[in-house]
């Protein structure tokens, strides 16, 4: 899912751990998992499953998938994934990464149990620099979001997006994890940009996987910077992490307040991300100019929050892209083509009411 494969490398080498990466997600990864999964299933299911049976061609035998006991599906994700695979030949064990219960100390224990027992110094060593190197990637990633609406070669900041994830993959050590970050976020400060443009803002929610994971919402980011767009998007792993992971003893978070605005409309948890989305477009109704959201086909929290949406009193301009194996990226694009030419017809009309009150 995403940059998510860098800390877990970062983990699991450190601590000695024999361990195989899926290839990165593909048309293919897509096909093997929508070949074997029940037709209806949302696409993180399907995601999911190609990844496990291209993890298992190239020899894994346990594999590790973050889930928890929430109230979508995805709770019972891995049981039906792991018998897919033992009917499929594959001899293979999923450890379901339950971090809703007992967050950061069920996540220790299942590296223990990985790492054949390190001792307990060794694993929140690894762990703190795989958390490092999240929130380097993570960082990087929030800058480049800024710079590829207004960037005046474009591609430049995708290519030094690109090379600065693959260096930080690569880093062994703080030190030089610290020299590339500060390296890559200098080369991004310095990227050529037209200081006159004052690009859209388009925030991006919705499901958690989907919004995550470019491959499956057909790389929107991208694209939506390719039309001088720039993207706010509130989900990023190293911040999940931080509110999901460890016990929050003050119990203030962004996710609480996300939820305080969804809640008049709203009251309550329908699994997934449906109550964040529904407060996202609430919250951020004045600051951005419209809002992607992000829905896997027949996932009902999102459909739920798709159905609110239109009547909440903070207006925003909302496109819903269901994510699915049968959606074609060119339709996709059209879509986003026409979103954006709404929303800037819509900033010129307002640009021009304020003129002539002026
Ligand atoms: S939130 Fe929706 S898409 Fe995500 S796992 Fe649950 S049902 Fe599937």
């Amino acid at each position: 899912m995403g940059n998510l494969y860098v800390p877990c490398r970062a983990v699991l080498e450190q601590l000695g751990v024999d361990y195989v990466i899926p290839p990165v997600n593909s048309q293919r990864t897509l096909s093997l998992g929508s070949r074997y999964s029940p037709e209806g299933l949302c696409i993180p299911f399907k995601m999911t499953l190609g990844n496990m049976i291209e993890a298992a061609e190239l020899g894994a035998n346990t594999l590790l998938v973050p889930g928890g006991y929430g109230i979508c599906r995805l709770g019972y994700y891995t049981r039906v994934q792991e018998q897919i695979l033992h009917n499929l030949g594959y001899d293979i064990e999923i450890i379901q990464l339950g971090v809703s219960e007992r967050k950061f100390l069920g996540m220790m224990d299942i590296i223990k149990r990985v790492s054949n027992d390190s001792p307990w110094r060794r694993i929140l060593s690894a762990f703190r620099f795989g958390l490092s190197k999240l929130n380097a990637v993570d960082q990087i990633e929030r800058i480049v979001q800024k710079v590829r609406p207004v960037e005046l070669i474009p591609g430049t900041a995708n290519q030094l997006y690109t090379r600065a994830v693959q260096a930080i993959d690569n880093a062994d050590d703080y030190d030089t994890l610290k020299r590339v970050k500060a390296d890559y976020l200098g080369q991004l400060k310095h990227v050529a940009i037209n200081e006159q443009a004052r690009p859209l803002i388009v925030g991006v929610t919705g499901e958690f996987y989907v919004v995550l994971e470019p491959f499956s919402s057909f790389d929107i980011e991208r694209e939506l910077g390719k039309l001088g767009v720039e993207v706010r998007r509130a989900t990023f792993i190293s911040g999940w992490t931080k509110f999901s992971l460890f016990l929050n003893p003050f119990g203030i978070n962004e996710k609480s307040r996300i939820h305080k605005a969804a809640y008049p409309y709203l009251k309550r948890d329908i699994g997934g991300d449906g109550w964040e989305s529904v407060g996202e477009k609430v919250l951020h109704a004045k600051e951005y100019d419209g809002l992607i959201h992000l829905a896997p086909f027949t996932c009902m929290p999102e459909i739920i929050a798709e159905n609110i949406m239109p009547s909440t009193k903070e207006q925003m301009p909302v496109l819903t892209i269901l994510c699915d194996e049968q959606i074609a990226k060119a339709g996709v694009l059209t879509r986003l083509e026409a979103f954006v030419d709404l929303l800037e017809r819509k900033r010129r009309k307002q640009n021009d009411q304020l003129r002539v009150t002026v």
